[in-house]
């Protein structure tokens, strides 16, 4: 006989760990104890050396699902002389901090107790248990107690009182425990937000879905917009009162055999469906004869948004509605955070929603669903929220705690303590007025949660972010030092970061739509050599005026012709008759703008993109951002292997002849998709071949893809071939965004460097 002391640290508390241990024990045979600490959980074990082994191995392999072990360590201890084994009761100290668990969607257990006839909770929309349910949208502070969070004016009926108590339930120390006696419930109210009379509100709300009404439903982290997503009509009105004229709308389904009738999904795609983590995936089209959903859902993409039911109250809808797939868009204004209070949300879409499905469980901690993509079996996250936060991320140094505000388009934060990363989920666009509330709000709950006080702040360049000069204020209110860092440079550190890659050379490949350059002009598609303190910019795209600014990377027609002009000069009206004729009267005034080489200049691979859409004749206008490029995107025509040819200069990736050699092919009455095809695969030829030369001349063979633009599945894939085939090592984005969301994270690795 021996005792271990074994320490396991992670995400491993509120997820039922104790009794989960506790019950392997008892399978073993193992004497000793569990209780939670500071640090996670600590196990004290006695038994036979081998048995040891086994229970040890188990305790990693068979853990509750929603448990995330970061690591297990063991040591020899002393022999108590335990008869049995224990679960030893926490007492709250003073100081305590846990890792807050995210959102967790509803476990098959308590789903089987959600559609059995015979249990106490048959259809009662808030079912949970300590493997699933809410968690970061209800947790005030900590510890996590059900008197922090928003269950506390929820009293425990008797029934719920004695699982909660009994450590062998599956409900033990559920926080969020409740029945339809004593929990929380739902309630419908009409368009104008009065309550409606019913016995039963969700079985009226789908009986509004089935009549082509849109509903906002109250979820776990806010608001959906639902509508049954065959429905044109409700299509249409949707689309009109969100005034939204193209922008997909994510579909919900209940389980992955209906998703499966439209799209193509593979099983390690699926397996990320069913995960607690509930994620929107992006999957192609497919074509299952007779099964054909409305163009309008995602007008001239090949792709579709996808998530599988998440909370009780989704598969209730299912069941009741009989509806196979369901719109659930964010419930919120254009570019304003998701709504999650009730009032608020009846404010922020009256006129929109014909109805409101609330409830009466407050969400303190708002997010939006969470989107991704599988590339190469692993999933590339493109909004990271719901599911995810506030899941820390490890870096690989580690240092004093301190706060990085990210970009201001894709709102998102980052606090550090110790060598973590906890992010804030997506915020929104910060300009606008209610995200930097938002962030504010989220900021302090963070900073209450993790128990830090940053001692310096990391914002980007830009001097007219909204962040930076949040940041600005935060360091003379706190007295700490600010950080300013280049944007495409923090995108690299981003990759960096979350590889925990160590302080060595990279080569950073940034692509996105713009950042702040250390000169003061736009950059855009950027190649830096990249280490954790600084940065060499090697090379970029060629430069170009942007006609209007902003204005542009709406009305692309603006880009096509200022490239356009790039390649031919004058001569431009001539060889695209077409785009003349689409700017009409506009093209003189425009021309003028381009011709006296007016700021500002941009070297945006987005906006590369956007004219191409633009000249091929895809696409003349952003209705939603990345519109154009993901129809040039959708329009790709795999059985065209050619491919067009950029110029590869010492500092500059001149795509001045691709634009050429479109005119040509335009004028062959080359198909739009060949177009498409030929020039995804000669943007992922020539940043090979820019890549090679610099990484053969700075002696460097790692390789940073990163930006919004890597969101391009078809670009992504095209370029990892070609860099892998002459043997370079590549990283890209994965657990954050590769736009500007992920950016806070590498703000933070650049931090904690330059304090170090
Ligand atoms: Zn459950
Ligand atoms: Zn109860
Ligand atoms: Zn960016």
């Amino acid at each position: 006989m021996e005792a271990r002391e074994i320490r396991i640290k992670g995400i491993v508390q509120g997820v039922g760990f104790r009794p989960f241990v506790y019950r392997l024990a008892v399978r073993f045979g193992i004497k000793g104890n569990v209780l939670n600490d500071t640090e996670g959980v600590l196990v004290v074990a006695e038994g036979e050396s081998k048995t040891l082994d086994n229970f040890i191995r188990a305790i990693r392999e068979e853990a509750p699902r929603s448990a995330v072990i970061r690591e297990v360590i063991t040591k020899p201890t002393e022999r108590t002389g335990a008869s049995g084994f224990s679960i030893i009761r926490s007492e709250h100290r003073g100081g305590e901090v846990t890792a807050i668990s995210p959102d967790l969607a509803t476990c098959d257990d308590c789903l089987s107790e959600l559609f059995d006839p015979g249990d106490r909770r048959y259809g009662y929309p808030f079912i949970n248990c300590t493997h699933c349910g809410p968690r970061y949208s209800i947790i005030e502070k900590l510890p996590y107690d059900r008197p922090s969070t928003s269950m506390s004016p929820f009293n425990m009926c008797e029934n719920c009182r004695t699982e909660y108590e009994d450590v062998l339930d599956r409900r033990f120390h559920a926080q969020p425990n409740a029945c339809a006696v004593c929990g929380p419930q739902y309630e419908l109210l009409d368009g104008q937000g009065h309550s409606v009379e019913c016995e039963n509100p969700i079985e009226e709300t789908c009986n509004l879905l089935i009549a082509g009404k849109i509903v906002a439903v109250k979820g776990i982290g806010g608001f959906h917009l639902m509508a049954d997503a065959l429905n044109k009509h409700a299509i249409d009105a949707l689309r009109k009162r969100k005034k939204r004229p193209a922008k997909p709308f994510a579909l919900m389904v209940a389980d992955i055999g209906t998703a499966r009738l439209f799209c193509r999904i593979s099983d390690s795609e699926a397996e990320i469906l069913r995960s607690p983590a509930a994620p929107i995936l992006l999957f192609e089209k497919s074509d299952t004869p007779g099964y054909r959903l409305p163009e309008t859902l995602a007008p001239g993409l090949d792709r579709l948004g996808v998530f599988l039911a998440y909370a009780p109250v989704h598969y209730l809808i299912f069941a009741l509605s009989g509806l196979p797939v369901l719109i659930a868009t964010s419930g919120n204004r254009r570019d304003e955070p998701i709504s999650c209070d009730n009032e608020e949300a009846i404010r922020a879409l009256r006129g929109i929603a014909d109805a409101f499905l609330v409830h009466n469980r407050d969400i303190v901690g708002r997010s939006d669903d969470s989107v991704g993509f599988v590339f190469e079996s692993d999933m590339v996250i493109v909004r990271r929220s719901r599911g995810y936060v506030p899941r820390p991320i490890e870096l690989p140094i580690s240092g004093k705690p301190l706060l990085a505000v990210g970009a201001d388009l894709k709102g998102t934060f980052a606090l550090t303590r110790g060598n973590e990363a906890f992010l804030s989920p997506y915020l929104g666009d910060l300009a606008g007025e209610k995200s930097l509330e938002l962030f504010e709000e989220v900021l302090e709950r963070y900073l209450n949660w993790l128990k830090i006080e940053p001692e310096a702040i990391v914002c980007d360049l830009h001097p007219d972010y909204v962040g930076t000069i949040e940041a600005e204020k935060l360091a003379r209110k706190w007295r700490v030092p600010l950080y300013r860092i280049q944007h495409h440079f923090a995108h690299g550190l981003s990759v960096i970061a979350e590889y925990g890659l160590p302080d060595e050379a990279c080569l950073t490949i940034a692509l996105d739509g713009h950042g702040y350059g250390e000169d003061g002009t736009i950059w855009g598609s950027e190649f830096l050599l990249t280490h954790y303190g600084g940065f060499e910019r090697l090379a970029h795209i060629y430069n170009i005026p942007q006609p209007g600014g902003d204005k542009a990377a709406v009305d692309v027609r603006r880009m096509a012709l200022s490239w356009g002009y790039a390649a031919f000069g004058e001569e431009v009206i001539g060889r695209f008759p077409e785009l003349v004729k689409k700017l009409g009267n506009k093209t003189e005034p425009l021309l003028n703008i381009i011709r006296e080489n007016r700021r500002p200049s941009t070297s945006s691979a987005g906006r590369l993109f956007d004219a191409v859409a633009c000249l091929s004749g895809i696409c003349c206008e952003n209705t939603y951002e990345g519109e154009c490029p993901q129809r040039l995107m959708a329009a790709v025509d795999y059985t065209e292997r050619a491919s067009y040819d950029f110029d590869i200069l010492e500092m500059t990736l001149d795509p001045r002849p691709v634009i050429r050699q479109i005119s040509v092919d335009i004028g062959n009455n080359f198909l739009p998709g060949k177009i498409a095809a030929k020039f995804h695969r000669g943007f992922a030829n020539a940043i090979t071949e820019m890549a090679s030369r610099l990484c053969e001349e700075k002696g460097v063979e790692k390789i940073l893809l990163t930006g919004g633009v890597f969101q391009n599945t078809v670009l992504l894939e095209l370029t990892a071939e070609s860099l892998r085939d002459i043997g370079l090592k590549l990283h890209w984005n994965k657990v954050v965004p590769p736009g500007d969301a992920g950016i806070a994270l590498g703000q933070a690795l650049f931090g904690l460097a330059t304090e170090d």
